[in-house]
């Protein structure tokens, strides 16, 4: 018996969702509201764990493919005082294979492949329990009814509030990204500074990260406590203003790490928001959420490996037991919540003590993670 089966988002989750489906010869139509698949920046480089990210691509059949893509090098970490010291410089041996990291946007491509995804269809409203099963209302006016609609939609959910009334809330720390191209050619000494993977600063309360990406362009990102209108009367788009309050936020620290600000081409402010930690809902036939759309956590390694899972394991469940669309969906949101429950506490910890008012406890992070 073949289900209509939607999914919302054409993210991690949604496309490794729509993959494996795919590959188990199962249709499914995913609805993804950019007009094109680089219509926007894809974002920074996305390091894929062993039994997490990489085991969804195992699902997939693409595991090959990421490892021919991958940049184990890139897992390399080195850290340093805000007086330029280095503290740690960890480097990854010839087989670790752990946590290679791949671009994004390669990742989305590897995962779009052959799938069929109708661009330019942002979700506005999912209606359950109607004669024609759920009902997808589309910004664009239009409406289609399926048996199972899938919301891999994100952070700002479009599809979960047919499931549960909560919505994330701000965790007191905000992020500015800004990025540097052809970095080894441009800045020689900061490319050197990066090496082949991270180099991280800590300081009170704050944290830059700057991270190489592949084709020598470098991602940089600042994380600080801030109200939610630290910005006010700052224009984002501004790019000397953002420069300079970034600047005053980070004085005294070392000229090299300022200068990863310095050389940045634009900012890009991210509030970090949560789900509570434990978030789940009374089970609704015909309709359920992967990833950040079901536990939106704190972005230190684990979001995207998670819904990437999440998505593999729940068609591969679809597609052995066909028949019991809702049993099977039943069973997924249970072990999807105590993995996605044990992650969130994880990384909401872990936030604490990266941007700590005691640097040391980011170190003391480091060590745990990564024992010389
Ligand atoms: C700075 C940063 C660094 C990170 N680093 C890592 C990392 O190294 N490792 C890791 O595992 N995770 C990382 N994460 C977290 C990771 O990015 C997310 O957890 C992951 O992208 C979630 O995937 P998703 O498919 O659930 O949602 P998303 O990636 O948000 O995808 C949702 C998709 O749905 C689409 N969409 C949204 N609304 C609608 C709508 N109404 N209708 C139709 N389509 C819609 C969006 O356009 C998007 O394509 C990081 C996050 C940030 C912010």
């Amino acid at each position: 018996m073949r289900h209509r089966i939607a999914v919302i988002g054409g993210g991690p989750a949604g496309l490794t969702f729509a993959r494996v489906l795919h590959r188990r010869d199962h249709p499914v139509t995913v609805f993804e509201r950019d007009p094109a698949p680089d219509a926007r920046p894809p974002g920074g480089t996305l390091d894929l764990h062993e039994g997490l990210g990489q085991l969804a691509l195992d699902k997939a059949g693409l595991l090959g493919e990421y490892q021919a893509l991958s940049r184990p090098e890139g897992q390399a970490m080195r850290i340093l005082d805000m007086d330029g010291t280095v503290l740690r410089d960890w480097r990854p041996g010839p087989d670790e294979r752990a946590n290679p990291e791949i671009d994004r946007g390669q990742l989305r491509d590897l995962l779009l492949g052959p799938l069929d995804v109708q661009w330019g269809r942002g979700v506005t409203e999912v209606v359950p329990g109607t004669p024609d099963g759920v009902l997808v209302h589309f910004a664009d006016g239009r409406q289609e009814a399926f048996d199972l609609v899938v919301g891999a939609d994100g952070a700002w959910s479009r599809v979960r509030p047919a499931l549960s009334p909560v919505t994330p809330h701000y965790t007191g720390v905000s992020s500015v990204e800004t990025s540097l191209d052809d970095v080894d050619t441009r800045y020689p000494d900061l490319a050197r500074l990066i090496g082949d993977g991270s180099v991280a600063v800590y300081g009170v309360n704050r944290s830059l990260v700057a991270q190489r990406n592949s084709g020598g362009h470098v991602k940089v990102y600042t994380k600080f406590r801030a109200p939610l209108d630290w910005h006010a009367g700052l224009d984002p788009a501004d790019v000397e203003a953002m420069r300079s309050s970034l600047l005053a936020l980070f004085d005294g620290w070392a000229a090299p790490v300022l200068d990863l600000l310095r050389h940045g081409t634009a900012f890009v402010h991210r509030p970090f928001y949560v789900l509570p930690v434990s978030h789940t809902w009374d089970h609704v036939p015909g309709v359920t959420l992967l990833g950040d759309a079901a536990h939106l956590m704190p972005p230190l390694g684990a979001g995207a490996n998670l819904a990437m899972l999440e998505g593999a394991e729940l068609a591969e469940s679809i597609a052995a037991a066909p028949g019991d669309l809702d049993e099977v969906v039943r069973a997924f949101e249970e072990q999807m919540w105590v993995r996605a429950g044990k992650w969130a506490k994880i990384t909401t910890a872990g936030l604490e003590r990266l941007v700590s008012p005691d640097p040391a406890e980011a170190l003391a992070v480091f060590d745990q993670v990564q024992p010389s």
